[in-house]
Order: structure tokens, then sequence, then C-alpha cells
């Protein structure tokens, strides 16, 4: 009988982690409390625009699935024997399903991991909120179905403790991002009437307005969501238990690459339940040693990210210095690059770009003063 993996959650890992063993020749059942989106029952407001990128692209197309993830669907088959797991569905109701292995990928409150905690005597847990929620907004489409901004850009409002961001949908219009803090003086906490809404996006969004004609209506309707960093150890519980995607790191999304790494953790799980074939504990555990590093670093950067966005993009020293970061990756292609390329363009491990981007900034930084120094020196010779 083939190994029986039992997937709790079928977001954005699950169905692909289900494709990843099936085509390895493992039995996988799937299971998902939320109703199926293809059946049109997506919940307003939730509906984030992902943007994949190198590592996710990857990921996909190891499987050729990087056009139809629904392929997953394949390899799915009937329950059979061995460890037990209950996950609640919205009902409210217990389904009781067995395997040999069951894998969370219960996303950032899981409820695997949760049972982890319970099992593993000294399981490590650390969560951490922004002070900053989320709320989505629109801009439509123009009159005739065109985007309204430069529609090859990330659209960023920087204003130093909070920021909306915009990025755009393949029908015209733009998904607009409000982070903005929960509590204080002007937050979302303070912001109730339409009339404070519409106070505050005039004093602060000016040129958006226009372009957002809903609102008012998306700011009542649409959730307001948290944002949350969550870091566990160990990622696995013997050959029974293993953690994949948000359910064993969720990150903040400013990098955007929560997804990307949970796609990244299919691809080396994969890897090394290749590599130990026979062995899943050997496997899990490799897994774990290879992933939680970069996890860790991942998330580091996705804060500082925030911070970098939100305060710095508007900066003048900060915009040379991305200046800077272009001319040298142009001048010295494959040998700077900027650590922005290598997160999202490149597969280098999130931690040693981390690290290589530290040891570029030091060089480029003592560089800088040598020249400068050195300037001034021939100054004051040749006056
Ligand atoms: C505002 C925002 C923007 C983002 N933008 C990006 C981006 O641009 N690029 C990017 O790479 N990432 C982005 N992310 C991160 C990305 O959404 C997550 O990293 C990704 O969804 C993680 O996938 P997952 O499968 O691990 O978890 P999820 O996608 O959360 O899936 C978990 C699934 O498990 C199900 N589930 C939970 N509990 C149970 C249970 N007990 N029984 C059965 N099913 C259960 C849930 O219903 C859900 O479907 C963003 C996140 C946010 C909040």
């Amino acid at each position: 009988m083939p190994t029986k993996f039992v997937l709790i959650g079928s977001g954005l890992a699950g169905g692909l982690l289900a494709a990843y063993l099936g085509r390895r020749g493992y039995d996988v059942d799937l299971y998902e409390r939320r109703v199926d989106p293809r059946e049109g029952n997506i919940v307003g407001g939730r509906s984030i625009n992902l943007a994949v990128s190198t590592r996710g692209i990857h990921a996909l197309e190891q499987l050729g699935i990087a056009v139809d993830l629904t392929e997953a669907v394949a390899y799915l088959e009937a329950p059979s024997v061995e460890a037990a797991v209950s996950a609640a569905n919205p009902q409210p109701q217990i389904i009781k399903a067995r395997g040999d292995a069951i894998i969370g990928v219960d996303g950032a409150f899981s409820a695997v991991r949760q049972s982890m905690q319970k099992k593993i005597e000294k399981f490590d847990y650390d969560e951490s909120y922004l002070a900053h929620g989320y709320k989505e907004l629109t801009i439509p489409p123009g009159p005739d179905g065109s985007w309204q901004m430069e529609k090859e850009a990330l659209h960023i409002w920087p204003r130093k403790s909070f920021m909306m961001i915009a990025l755009p949908n393949p029908d015209g219009s733009f998904t607009c991002t409000l982070f903005w803090e929960f509590e204080g003086p002007r937050s979302f906490k303070t912001t109730k009437t339409d009339e404070d809404v519409r106070r505050f996006f005039d004093e602060e969004f000016p040129d958006a307005v226009p372009l957002m004609p809903m609102l008012l209506d998306d700011f009542r309707q649409n959730p307001t969501g948290s944002l949350v960093t969550i870091r566990c150890a160990p990622w696995y519980y013997h050959d029974k238990v293993a953690l994949v995607g948000d359910a064993a790191h969720a990150v903040v999304p400013f990098y955007g690459q929560g997804m990307n790494a949970a796609f990244e953790d299919c691809v080396v799980l994969d890897d090394c339940l290749e590599k130990f074939p026979d062995n899943r504990e050997r496997a899990f555990v490799e897994y774990f040693s290879r992933r939680k590093e970069n996890a860790d670093a991942l998330a580091d950067l996705a804060v500082e990210n925030f911070i970098e966005m939100r305060d710095k993009t508007a900066s003048r020293v900060f915009r040379a210095k991305k200046k800077l970061d272009h001319l040298l990756e142009g001048l010295l292609p494959g040998i700077y690059l900027p650590l922005y390329t290598m997160v999202t363009f490149t597969r280098i491990p999130y931690a040693a770009a981390a690290r290589r981007a530290r040891r570029q900034d030091r060089i480029v930084y003592v560089s800088l003063i040598a020249i400068m120094s050195i300037l001034a020196i021939s100054i004051l010779l040749f006056r």
C-alpha cells in the first residue's frame, strides 16, 4: 500500500503539495474547511492579489502547472488508515481522517500546529502582530476598460507611519491596500463615519480619491485584516506530522513572498522525501533544517521592507541608494545583486541573500567613503 498523507488545508500551499506528493506516488487526502472558491464563494475584501515570483514560478513549473493549479485535483484519493486527525469545518462538524502522516498546511492559525504545541514539550512558538492592520479598496477600470494609472508598476503612497499601495489586475482595475495603525489619534479605530473616511483620504491621498468611486462602501464593507509573523520549531513530530507554509512560518506581506516561500517549502519537502524514501522522519528533519533559517530571514526582511516602503521610499537618500543599486547591478552583472532582486527574481536562499546584501552594502559604503575621501584630499592638494 502506498504511504497515505493527510493534508489539512487546501489554501495556496495545500493544493500544490498535494500535486507534489501525488506525483511521487503517495496517496493524498486533502481537507479544507472553506467552500470551494471555484463555486464563486469568495469572501469580500479578502481576494488579495498575489505576486508570484521566481521561487513560486519554479515550484509550479516543476509540476508543469504554472498555468493550471486545478491539476492537483487529479492526484487526490479516498481516505485509508493510520495516524488520525480531526479538522473542524464551518458547520461546525468534526471530520475524522486517517493516514500515515499528517501535513498541516492550514495557514497562520494552524490547528495542526496547535496540536503539536500540546504534544511536544519544548515546542518554540512566537507570534508578533504589527500595530497596523490592512484594508482592501478598489480603483475600478476607466470608462474604456483601461487602467487609470501606470499598469507596469507597484504604486506606493508612503506616509511615514502608514501607507497605501495599489497593484494592477488584468481587468483594468487596481486593488489598493491601506496599511494603517489599528489604534491611535488617526487610525482604523477612530475613523468611524463616512465623513471621517472621506476627510482622511482627501488629506492623505487626494490624487487617488477621484479614482475610487466605491471608497466609502469598500471601507465600510471590507474587513480590516491583521498582520502577523509566526515563528515556531520544530516543524515536525517524528514521522507523523509536518508543517508547511504559513502554518510553519507566517510572514507579513511586504516582500510579497509568503506564498512563494510556501511553494518553496513544497519543493524542498518533495526533495527530502525523494532523498529518504524509506525514512520519513529523516526527510522531515532535513526539510526543517533546510527551511527554518530561511523562513526566519524572510520574516525579518518582510518587516524591514514595511518600514522601507512606508517610511523611506519618499526619501532622496533612499532613492539615490536604489539608483546606485541598479547602476551597480548593470555594471557588475551576476556579481552585484540588490537584495530585492535576490529575493524576488532568484532562488538564492533567503538567509544567504540577506547575508550577501549586508556584505555588498558594507563594500559599497566603504568604497563611497574611500572615493569621497580621495576626492576631498585631491581638492585640498591641488587647490
Ligand atoms: C494582504 C496580503 C497580501 C499578500 N500578498 C502576497 C503576495 O503578493 N505574494 C506572496 O507570495 N504572498 C502574499 N501573501 C501571503 C500569502 O497569502 C500566504 O503566505 C499564503 O496564503 C500561505 O499559503 P498557505 O497555504 O500556507 O496558507 P493559506 O493560504 O492561509 O491556506 C490555509 C488553508 O487552510 C484552511 N484551513 C485552516 N484551518 C483548517 C482546518 N482546521 N481544517 C481544514 N482546513 C483548514 C484555510 O481555510 C485555508 O484555505 C499575502 C498575504 C496577505 C495577508
